[in-house]
């Protein structure tokens, strides 16, 4: 079956074939998008390959793969405890050959490349790109040179001079992208930055493996935006194949050293993702750096999943917005990357503050609920004297005031009033509440 698979402008709408090597339009110059897949037929692989009936670059031969994809969508059983979430599962790309989702995109370009007789590719990159797509290429046997910032962190312009032909250092990543696409446009190279439509093919596999998840039923998928790439190509799949499913997008809106991978200035697809967006019902949040180093700590401390602070941006949205999510039956969040490595992260990371205070916000919380359950209706002091005396608990009383508080906003437990000449709150255990302590 040989299918003609195009990629076509979002601007004008003309159509290309797949084989012609175009990454923008003949007509208007506008980056090239792949179309949407008529069909869902999982076939043999290896990695992103099950897919290839629904790839763009499905038609091409030779395929170069290292397994990537096919990444564990883990329930995340302590997350749900600490938000009062019903179901909130993991989708964790760390597990790809070279740490992050960009393998998949990886897979489909260099194989487009090698069947396109592409003989150099040119990338710009913050970090993970360029590692990804140097990886790749040695295997495909083809040439890559990485435009990379000075100023990426020494892990990844190690792995990356130790992957790429070639590396050029730049000052910025805006200027990497312009030499990037300057560069790749002579004979004989393709330039590989999120506007290249080979690479996007790959990275609509990721929406592909949820769709049995996410089909039926009001599910949030939290994407980050990054460069906008994969929350676009994400967003073209659920759109498609589901009902109800809701796509949001995450910005990291620092600009500090630690987030420079994930807080691109100016995403690249940021016009085309927004009604993309849209058209899921989906918007963009946005979080800061402190979030996002929270939201490092609390996956290792919650969940044993150590990664570095670029992968977690969605899972900071889900802990920061986690009040607006509580309605959807599911809620996906996409760790875009990476195991955390470098020593300079791991130090903020595993300071041990962060981590207790984690451990502490779901235990405290729990040990009040067994109080309430046991004792209620009751007062917070007389829970506060109970915890105090009884398991150890050094916390002081206003802080057991603002855990009850933030129990009674998950309908943990609810309030009565005690009768009596002084009236006062009591607090007591709700079904909700009893749920829970069995989980
Ligand atoms: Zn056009």
């Amino acid at each position: 079956m040989s299918m003609k698979k195009l990629l076509t402008c979002p601007k004008c709408g003309t159509s290309y074939d797949v084989r012609l090597g175009r990454i923008s339009c003949g007509k208007c110059g506008s980056p090239l998008l792949p179309k949407p897949p008529d069909t869902l037929r999982a076939g043999g692989g290896p990695g992103v390959w099950v897919w290839s009936d629904s790839l763009a670059t499905g038609v091409f031969e030779k395929r170069v793969s290292l397994y990537e994809g096919m990444t564990p969508l883990i329930r995340a059983h302590n997350l749900e405890r600490i938000l009062g979430a019903k179901e909130v599962l993991l989708k964790d790309e760390s597990r790809n050959p070279t740490g992050t989702f960009i393998d998949r995109g990886a897979a489909t370009v260099v194989t487009a490349a090698l069947n396109l007789n592409v003989m150099r590719l040119v990338t710009a990159s913050l970090g993970d790109l360029g590692i990804s797509v140097a990886t790749y290429a040695r295997r495909a046997g083809i040439r890559c040179k990485v435009l990379i910032p000075a100023t990426a962190p020494p892990v990844k312009t190690y792995q990356t001079l130790a992957l790429a032909d070639s590396v050029e250092f730049v000052e910025d990543y805006e200027r990497a992208v312009h030499k990037a696409e300057r560069y790749g446009s002579k004979a004989g190279s393709m330039p590989v930055t999120a506007r290249n439509p080979y690479l996007i093919d790959g990275y609509r596999t990721l929406a592909l493996e949820l769709l049995n998840e996410v089909r039926e039923g009001d599910a949030v998928v939290l994407v980050p935006v990054g460069d906008g790439a994969l929350a676009w190509a994400t967003c073209q799949i659920l759109s498609k194949f589901t009902h109800g499913v809701r796509v949001i997008g995450v910005r990291a809106s620092s600009t500090s050293p630690l987030l420079k991978d994930v807080a691109v200035r100016k995403p690249l697809l940021m016009d085309l993702l927004r009604d993309a967006l849209a058209s899921t019902g989906g918007f963009i949040l946005e979080v800061s750096e402190n979030d996002v180093i929270d939201a490092a700590k609390t996956l290792a401390g919650a969940e044993g999943l150590l990664i570095e602070p670029t992968g977690v941006t969605a899972v900071a949205a889900l802990l920061k917005y986690s009040g607006e999510f509580s309605s959807p039956s599911k809620v996906v969040a996409v760790i875009t990357g990476g195991p955390a490595r470098d020593p300079a992260v791991l130090s903020i990371i595993a300071e041990s503050k962060g981590l207790r205070e984690v451990q502490r916000v779901g235990f405290t919380k729990m040990k009040i609920l067994e109080v309430v359950a046991m004792q209620g209706p009751i007062h917070p002091y007389a829970t506060w004297k109970i915890l105090t005396s009884r398991y150890g608990l050094k916390i002081s009383l206003r802080s057991i005031y603002q855990h009850f508080n933030e129990l009674l906003s998950m309908g943990l437990v609810e309030v009565v009033e005690s009768s009596g000449e002084r009236r006062r709150r009591l607090f007591k255990i709700t079904e909700k509440g009893v749920e829970y302590i069995r989980r």
